[in-house]
Parts: structure tokens; C-alpha cells; sequence
């Protein structure tokens, strides 16, 4: 397990800069995780609990190998494995299974001496083929039912350990905590919050000013010779001048930006894929050209934009266990595990360059065919779906936007589509949706984390023609699914059943893909539905017939 954010080596660590995304989560520096020694992010050892495969012992490090430092057998010298079993709970707590409680609790114990071990009967692989057994005389027990909700009710509440914030790191916990596979998803989902740079400046004059941060952060510590310093050390490139007024943008920006929520970070994303931007120079982390929209989808996209060149910036938040990954749609709503004991003033980030394909929409037209009632009704299952998952987690119930709904599907369409037409696996490309009341956008994107970003595949399928006919045969090919009917018919799929018609032959998309779970899908939307005659109503199908089905 990783440690704490405390115990890494953050003098290592390169800072990237990202003013407006640090601000937002209440930092003033994000940093690259440090890479160079062994040491730079250390690993705790989890769970101590470790079984020898040769003798069958289990216990923890010391009790099997006499030293907590090293992982093997102290009798046959055969390395341990750590025990498959790990327990934690809704507040994010983790801890050992109580493998000594599990066997001897309700049992007559004799005996004084406790040398456990975990059998396997060799049958299956299931938890009941594992036996633990004890030389102290009690019966035998198998792991059989360890894992499921309630499975540890009469082992008392969770201890509240935060083992990777150090070992005193206890907090006081009313829960039951849940028996997990030790490497099961559900077992750790990061939160992660990304923005797209948007340098409204020069960027050299920028990131030179980055570079001399340290320095010039504190408006006290600015004087007239640090000033000349500075720029003396740019060879001439930036006066003095150019280096203040740059300071006096940054401080009046921190000061007239207090609104720093996600959705005004997106916002002004979405703005400055409208606006574009032109080609700089060759170290430009925004590049955005305009190209005409095709013809045939004029009547709803109204901006194509062709990306060569973005950066993304991503940054760690936290984590949270068991309860699914964080909704990325109210990313406030739930409290996350700390990273490190105490508030530090850096989060870990990564920074990935790519490009990509952006649209904008008529809001007001898909205003008007989400009025409709096959939409309307639509919008209902789905929120029903979603209020059923927010009371079964005690969150407050959030309202479904149907027109995102729509958005999000088409989306999967385009990556699906990029993926053949660009060459791209589907993996690499990602989605980034606009959607409130006032936008609608989507920004379809490849972004890697090594310098060269990508090759212009993505960018230049942004060409009107090229990307006319994508879609069309995106849309066309994914209007059917070879699990239709069954499919299209669908009154709830997926995680929670917050997905419609939407199927793993169809429209869900690899993980780090989507921004949204694989939720809140439903081709229905984009082609109608052959039930009840509604299979003009969806938002393609002016312009498109769907196939014959069978
Ligand atoms: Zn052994
Ligand atoms: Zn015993
Ligand atoms: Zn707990
Ligand atoms: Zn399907
Ligand atoms: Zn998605």
C-alpha cells in the first residue's frame, strides 16, 4: 500500500503548474509523484496477515518469519504470501480479517498455545475449500461466508485504522466493516479532478514566472532587485515590466475568482474551446482551430473545433472505499479519505498532452426535444434509478439531466468510431462533457503522459468531410446492437440500473473512457425505440433511418 502523502519525498516531487485546478482544491501547489530512488514514494507493508504456502501457517510477519522485515518462512524458508482477505469499511478504515476471531469465537478454547494455520481442501477455489485450524484443540472453520454484507456483525465495529497515515492513525468508527478481496476494485477508487489548460497569456512569459514561483509567490518579498534578477536571468527574453504585469494578473485573478467550483472551471474550458486559438509556438499547450461543421448535423452541432495540442492536468484528491467511485457529478458530496495526516499544502498530479475533437450543440433545440414526452418519460426511469442509489448510499437525491444523458451516448458513439477510424484503441481516448443548463459540448480526446503526446490522428479526423461521415457511420452502425431487442427494450441495465438501452455490444466504453461510471446511457435517446411507435422521436432521426433490425 502507498504511503501517506507525508512520507513521500516531495522535495523530489516537480511542481506542476496548474493555478486555477490547485485553487479549486484548496492547495497551492500540485505536484508530479517523485521518481528517481526507491524511497521517493515509500510502501507500507498491508495486510501483515501472511500464510506460508509450504506448512500452511498464517499470522502475521513476525509470527511467521521472526522478523517484521522480512517475508519469509522462518521453519522451511519459503517466501509468505499475504493473506487474500482484508477488511474496511465506509469511512474508508482497512484492516487485517480477524482470522484468530473467525475460528475461536463461540468456541471452547483449551489450549494456550495458538499455532494457527489455513488449510486448503484442494476441491475449488472458493473461500469455503479454506479450512483455519488450531493446535489449541478447536474445531476447525472454513472461510465459507466471510465475504458478503453482515458477514463480521458479531466481530464488533471497525477499529478505524488508517494504516497508510502511520500506525497510530486511529479514528473513532460506528461501522461494521466489509470482509474484501485484498485486491478487489471496490477495495480503493480514486478521486481525481482534472482541468484543461487554458492559458489566456503568453505562455512562455508564464511558465518562466512558474519557474521563479519560490521566489515571487509573496508580494512582501518582491522588490526591485528580485525583479531585475529575475528577468537578468531570462537573457533578455522578459523585462521587468512584462514580469510584473504578469504578477498583477495572477494576484488579480486570485482575488476575483472565488467561484473556483467545478462546474466554473468547466465553464470556462467550454469557453475557450469556442473561442479557439491559434498556434503560438512550438511549446503552446492550447491549439485550437476552427473547421466548418458538416452540413448534415448543422441543425444541432453548431461549433466543430479540430485540437492539436491540449494539457490536461490531473490531480489526486483522495479516495474512498466500498460505496463506488466518486460521483464525478457532485464530487462534494462525499467525504473522501485524506491523503495525508494533516492538511498539506500540494496534491499529487499528473500532466498528459493530447488532442482532440470538440463539438458544440444548440442548446435550445435539445432544450426542445427533451420537452417531448418519450423523453420526458426516459428521464423519469433514469431518475428514479438514481434516487434509489442515493437513498440506498444516504445521499441526497440529485436531478437527472436527460439532455447530458443524450450528450454522454452520443459520446461513446464518437470514441467508438475514433477508435476504428483514427486507429486509436478506445482505452486511450477520453471523453469531457459540457453540459449544464446554457452549454452543451463534448470534447473527445487521446492524452498520454509521455512529451510527445500524441500523433494527430484524433485532430485531424476533426476535418468537416472526415468527421461528417465518422459520425454518420458511427451512428449508423451503432443505431443497431447485435443484443437488440433485449437491448433497445431495456427499462434499466448496469450498475444500479442507471443505463437504458445500453450494453456491453453497444454503446459502454472502457473505463478510462468515461467520465461518468458507464452510467446514465441510452442509445433509446439518439434513435427512438420501435415499442409504442416512437421510433421517430429520437434526437437523430431526422437525418437518420435506423437499420432493419432482423
Ligand atoms: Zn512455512
Ligand atoms: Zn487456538
Ligand atoms: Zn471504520
Ligand atoms: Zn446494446
Ligand atoms: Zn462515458
Amino acid at each position: 500500500m502507498i504511503a501517506g502523502l507525508h512520507e513521500w519525498n516531495a522535495d523530489r516531487a516537480d511542481p506542476i503548474s496548474e493555478p486555477r485546478l490547485a485553487r479549486s482544491l484548496g492547495v497551492s501547489e500540485l505536484k508530479a509523484p517523485p521518481a528517481g530512488t526507491r524511497r521517493d514514494v515509500p510502501v507500507i507493508r498491508f495486510p501483515y496477515t501472511q500464510v506460508c504456502p509450504d506448512c500452511r501457517r498464517i499470522g502475521t510477519l513476525k509470527d511467521l518469519s521472526k522478523d517484521w522485515n522480512i517475508a519469509k518462512c522462518s521453519i522451511d524458508k519459503t517466501d509468505l504470501s499475504p493473506f487474500r482477505l482484508i477488511v474496511a469499511c465506509r469511512n474508508g478504515h482497512i484492516d487485517e480479517f480477524p482470522y484468530y476471531q473467525w475460528l475461536h469465537k463461540g468456541q471452547e478454547v483449551a489450549g494456550k498455545e495458538h499455532q494457527m494455520k489455513l488449510k486448503a481442501l484442494g476441491r475449488t477455489s472458493s473461500l469455503g475449500d479454506l479450512v483455519l485450524t488450531c493446535s489449541c484443540g478447536v474445531d476447525d472453520r472454513s472461510l465459507e461466508g466471510a465475504i458478503g454484507a453482515g458477514s463480521l456483525s458479531d466481530f464488533g465495529l471497525c477499529r478505524g485504522l488508517r494504516p497508510w497515515l502511520g500506525i497510530d492513525a486511529k479514528e473513532a468508527c460506528d461501522q461494521i466493516p466489509r470482509v474484501l478481496q485484498r485486491g478487489a476494485s471496490n477495495v480503493w477508487y480514486p478521486a481525481v479532478r482534472s482541468s484543461i489548460s487554458i492559458p489566456p497569456y503568453s505562455e512562455a512569459l508564464s511558465k518562466f514566472v512558474d519557474k521563479h514561483w519560490v521566489s515571487l509567490a509573496d508580494p512582501q518579498a518582491v522588490n526591485d532587485v528580485l525583479l531585475r534578477n529575475v528577468a537578468a536571468s531570462s537573457k533578455g527574453k522578459f523585462t521587468v515590466e512584462q514580469i510584473e504585469a504578469e504578477l498583477a494578473r495572477r494576484r488579480s485573478e486570485e482575488q476575483d475568482d472565488d467561484d473556483l467550483s467545478e462546474a466554473r472551471l468547466r465553464l470556462d474550458e467550454y469557453k475557450a474551446l469556442i473561442e479557439g486559438r491559434e498556434e503560438e509556438g512550438l511549446d503552446s499547450d492550447f491549439v485550437c482551430l476552427p473547421r466548418e461543421v458538416p452540413d448534415e448535423f448543422a441543425h444541432l452541432i453548431t461549433h466543430m473545433r479540430k485540437v492539436t495540442r491540449l494539457r490536461e492536468v490531473r490531480a489526486l484528491q483522495g479516495f474512498s472505499r466500498l460505496d463506488g467511485a466518486p460521483d464525478p457529478n457532485v464530487p462534494t458530496q462525499q467525504k473522501l479519505c485524506d491523503l495525508a495526516p494533516t492538511r498539506l499544502p500540494w496534491l499529487p498530479a499528473i500532466e498528459v498532452i493530447g488532442e482532440g475533437i470538440f463539438m458544440a450543440f444548440d442548446r435550445q433545440a435539445l432544450a426542445d426535444w427533451s420537452d417531448g414526452e418519450f423523453v420526458q418519460r426516459r428521464r423519469k426511469l433514469l431518475q428514479r434509478a438514481s434516487d434509489r442509489k442515493a437513498a440506498e448510499y444516504d445521499r441526497p437525491s440529485t436531478p437527472v439531466d436527460i439532455v447530458k444523458v443524450a450528450i454522454h451516448t452520443l459520446s461513446h458513439i464518437v470514441i467508438d468510431q475514433l477508435s476504428l477510424d483514427a486507429g486509436y484503441p478506445a482505452a486511450a481516448l477520453r471523453e469531457r462533457l459540457f453540459v449544464d443548463d446554457e452549454v452543451a459540448g463534448l470534447l473527445v480526446y487521446t492524452a498520454s503522459s509521455d512529451s510527445a503526446g500524441s500523433l494527430g490522428g484524433v485532430a485531424s479526423m476533426a476535418e468537416t468531410e472526415r468527421f461528417g461521415s465518422a459520425l454518420a457511420e458511427g451512428l449508423q452502425r451503432l443505431s443497431w446492437c447485435s443484443s437488440d431487442p433485449v437491448c433497445i427494450e431495456s427499462r434499466g441495465s448496469g450498475t444500479d440500473a442507471l443505463n437504458l438501452a445500453a450494453c456491453h455490444a453497444c454503446v459502454l466504453a472502457p473505463e478510462t473512457s468515461c467520465e461518468m461510471n458507464n452510467s446514465f446511457l441510452d442509445r433509446a435517446l439518439l434513435f427512438g425505440t420501435f415499442e409504442g411507435d416512437h421510433e421517430s422521436d429520437g434526437l437523430f432521426n431526422s437525418s437518420f433511418t435506423r437499420s432493419s433490425i432482423g
